[in-house]
């Protein structure tokens, strides 16, 4: 008996301590998904918590139509903090990080089909070729969106993109004259080829958002909204001169209920 309840305990606190259900909802601020590859992880990947699988990311498409969320663009949000336009009731933002060809293969005919904005954070000298930055020991490299199909998604008015610096260093690591140049240098040449305003810059690695001087520097860039990868959500109206944007990290092994928690408690684990 003792050992039957001392087994319902451990899964009781093991429960728990992966769902924090039991915390109070969340009301108001923007909930911004972070995303990074779609589709089926390469065999051997050391990686596969950054792969979401089709299914899995129509899933929670359906099951942020169904909770009546709108997903808002980048250009929403400027709008709504401008005083042009309010963001919905239930707005949500769905990102991807470093451009990778994959987006375009099996996130973009799930997000026309649902007619859900997105934006994507580029790889400047990537574009077209592939994630040059990574160690190919945990997984081998990856094709980057090309030109064409980043011309074809900006078209389709669903999707958006920003910054994610010329070549994915470190900026937390980087002398601050680099910072400055990945920070100007990216969003100047995305402008040129994509002839629209790099409203949005994302941290690779996260790293340099909580920097004083790396964020500054950001801001002075001219980046209207920077995104961190600390877990949760910023509120609305947000405040740019406390911290980068918050988002919530979506994994390849979460469940539907981790989605939700995530939603709803801007966190699904400790
Ligand atoms: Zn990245």
């Amino acid at each position: 008996m003792i050992g039957a309840l001392a087994i319902l305990g451990a899964a009781a606190a093991g429960a728990s301590a992966r769902w924090n259900w039991w915390r109070p909802a969340v009301s108001g601020g923007l909930p911004v998904l972070m995303y990074h590859k779609i589709g089926d992880y390469p065999p051997g990947s050391k990686l596969k918590k950054l792969w979401v699988a089709a299914a899995d990311f129509r899933r929670q498409l359906e099951y942020l139509r169904d909770h009546g969320y709108a997903a808002v663009g980048l250009r929403d949000w400027r709008d709504a903090e401008k005083g042009v336009r309010p963001l919905p009731p239930k707005p949500v933002m769905i990102t991807f990080d470093d451009g990778y060809m994959n987006n375009y293969d099996f996130a973009f005919p799930l997000l026309k089909e649902f007619g859900m904005k997105s934006c994507v954070f580029l790889v400047y000298e990537t574009v077209g070729k592939h994630n040059g930055w990574h160690d190919p020991k945990t997984e081998p490299w990856l094709r980057m969106l090309t030109w064409s199909q980043i011309r074809e998604m900006r078209d389709s008015g669903l999707v958006e993109f920003g910054s994610h610096t010329m070549r994915h260093r470190n900026l937390a690591e980087l002398p601050l004259d680099e910072v400055k140049w990945e920070l100007a240098e990216s969003k100047l040449r995305l402008e040129d080829r994509l002839s629209c305003e790099m409203l949005g810059f994302a941290y690779p690695y996260g790293s340099g958002a909580y920097k004083a001087d790396v964020r500054r520097a950001a801001l002075e860039a001219g980046y209207r909204f920077d995104f961190s990868i600390k877990q949760g959500i910023s509120s609305i109206p947000w405040n740019r001169e406390k911290e980068a944007v918050k988002r919530l990290l979506i994994r390849g092994d979460d469940g539907m209920f981790d989605f939700h928690l995530n939603l709803t408690r801007g966190k699904a684990r400790f």
